[in-house]
């Protein structure tokens, strides 16, 4: 039985016993069982009592650390995307990309920490000379609550800032995927993070609630769906607690006439077919000017055809490119909801939508590209969170703008001109909180990232997030003469 990591050590969790599957084979690979009201308190008391000491150890001591976990991470990193492989069921060379950007982001946040500057100012006079400073003091126990779409980039997404900052952290993975969190916690605690600062609880939604409205919490960093993200909200706001809430996003992609074709048919690509298309900054609307829908549309189905559902490694017969699982029985049972009520209502399938015959065991798909899809359909009103791309032809420029936002969700989004008149309209005009222009890359750790509307509240990456894990405090100094 795979257990709790509190207070530098594994002990039990008091909660039911669930089995954690290999979404690619179904095969059970551990047990785990959900960690109760009593086990989350047991880790919030545990961060809490390390919060001190943390919080008043050296900044560059707490960076270094935060570094030499991430060499520590790096030299075991056969063994853990073998983990994720098995857990969540991503191909190796996606596991492979996304241990890449955990311990970039580590490494990110151990440098930048030190280097934040705070506010000097003078002040006018009342009792001698007086100034003001502005300082940025810790919260406390931070709530890092992750999704299973990819547990260590989300997990470094909270966890180097909050630790750089001097927080403590209970983070809670996915009930689905808790098996390379907790084993990230255990080499945490070998490359010397201190008993307390970092803790893993297990399980599902009522460990989750338990976490979030524990009173010694301070802040709670959530990636997730939106509609959890609302329940958080709700729950975090009784206390008045600090949330940053990552959401569902549906982004939208528009290819004008003077795009570089190859360039804009490839990211696309990769971008929407990428951990099986169960990404959350995916492009998942395409619209394209009539000038090139066509040339589009047949360029990227001849691509998608070289999927092959499977598990692990790359195929063989190049040019095949492999594709994984969707991750829960659940995930695929929506998609072929969504993609059956496109149809019903006139949309073609070119290539994909079905489930692939000759692959046992897993929640297989084959990747789909949809046109003819109206703009009400499921498709284009839900997220979509499988490998599913709908493409609907465009006018120009203010039309995509304009089918572009017709969404709840406002998380990322994308442009493919070189048109400076259509670029700056599509960055001003795009409601979503990053826009693309000839590119889509996701592992900038420099650049904030977040949602507007439905897609959240508050930013992950860069410096920007280093200011969601402290307080400013203001200190005004006089009397000195
Ligand atoms: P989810 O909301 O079902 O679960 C996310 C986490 O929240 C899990 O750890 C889960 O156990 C926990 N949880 C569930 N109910 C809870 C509750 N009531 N209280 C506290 N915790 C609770 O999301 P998911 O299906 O695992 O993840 C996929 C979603 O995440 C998609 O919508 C995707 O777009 C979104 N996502 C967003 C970003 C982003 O940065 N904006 C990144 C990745 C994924």
């Amino acid at each position: 039985m795979t257990q709790l990591w509190i207070d530098g050590a594994a002990t039990e969790a008091g909660g039911d016993a669930r089995p954690v599957q290999d979404p690619a084979t179904l095969e059970e690979i551990a047990t785990v069982r959900d960690a109760t009201p009593e086990d989350v308190d047991r880790a919030v008391r545990a961060a809490q009592g390390a919060f001190p000491a943390w919080a008043a150890t050296d900044v560059q001591k707490r960076a270094g650390i935060v570094r030499k976990a991430a060499d520590l991470l790096q030299e075991h990193a056969d063994e853990l995307v073998a983990s994720l492989v098995r857990e969540q069921g991503k191909p190796t060379l996606e596991a492979k990309g996304e241990f890449s950007h955990f311990v970039n982001g580590l490494r990110f946040y151990s440098e930048l920490g030190s280097k934040v500057r705070g506010g000097y100012q003078e002040l006018p006079s009342q009792f001698g000379r007086s100034y003001g400073l502005t300082i940025r003091r810790p919260l406390g126990v931070v709530a890092g609550i992750i999704p299973w779409n990819f547990p260590l980039t989300l997990l470094a997404n909270k966890l180097a800032p909050a630790l750089v900052a001097g927080n403590t952290m209970v983070a809670k993975p996915a009930e689905t995927t808790p098996l390379t969190t907790l084993r990230v916690a255990e080499l945490l605690t070998e490359a010397g993070v201190p008993d307390g600062v970092v803790n893993v609880v297990t399980g599902a939604a009522e460990t989750g609630e338990a976490l979030v409205t524990h009173p010694l919490v301070r802040r709670v960093a959530f990636t997730g769906q939106t509609s959890t993200g609302q329940r958080i909200a709700e729950l975090a706001g009784r206390d008045l607690k600090k949330v940053s809430l990552e959401l569902g996003g549906s982004d939208p992609t528009i290819v004008l006439a003077d795009a570089d074709l190859d360039a804009a048919v490839k990211t696309i690509q990769i971008g929407r077919y990428w951990n099986c298309g169960q990404m959350c900054l995916a492009p998942k609307r395409a619209f394209v000017v009539s000038e090139l829908y066509d040339q589009f549309v047949d360029s990227l189905v001849s691509r998608v055809e070289r999927y092959e559902p499977g598990k692990g490694d790359e195929p063989a017969e190049k040019p095949k490119l492999r594709i994984g699982p969707l991750h829960t029985a659940r995930q695929l049972e929506v998609l072929q909801e969504q993609v059956a009520d496109a149809v019903d209502r006139g949309a073609k399938v070119l290539t994909g939508g079905d489930v692939p015959q000759d692959t046992p065991g897993g929640h297989f798909f084959q990747p789909a590209v949809v046109v003819d899809v109206p703009r009400d359909a499921r498709l284009a009103t839900e997220e979509v969170f499988g490998p599913v791309l709908p493409i609907w032809r465009v006018d120009d420029v203010d039309q995509a703008i304009e089918y572009a936002n017709d969404t709840s969700y406002g998380l990322g989004s994308s442009i493919w001109t070189r048109d400076a008149g259509a670029i700056d309209k599509a960055m001003n005009g795009l409601e979503t909180g990053i826009t693309w222009v000839n590119q889509m890359h996701y592992g900038y750790d420099e650049m904030p990232f977040g949602g507007t509307k439905m897609s959240g509240i508050g930013r992950e990456h860069g410096a920007e997030a280093l200011e969601e894990y402290v307080e400013i405090k203001s200190v005004v100094v006089g009397g000195l003469h």
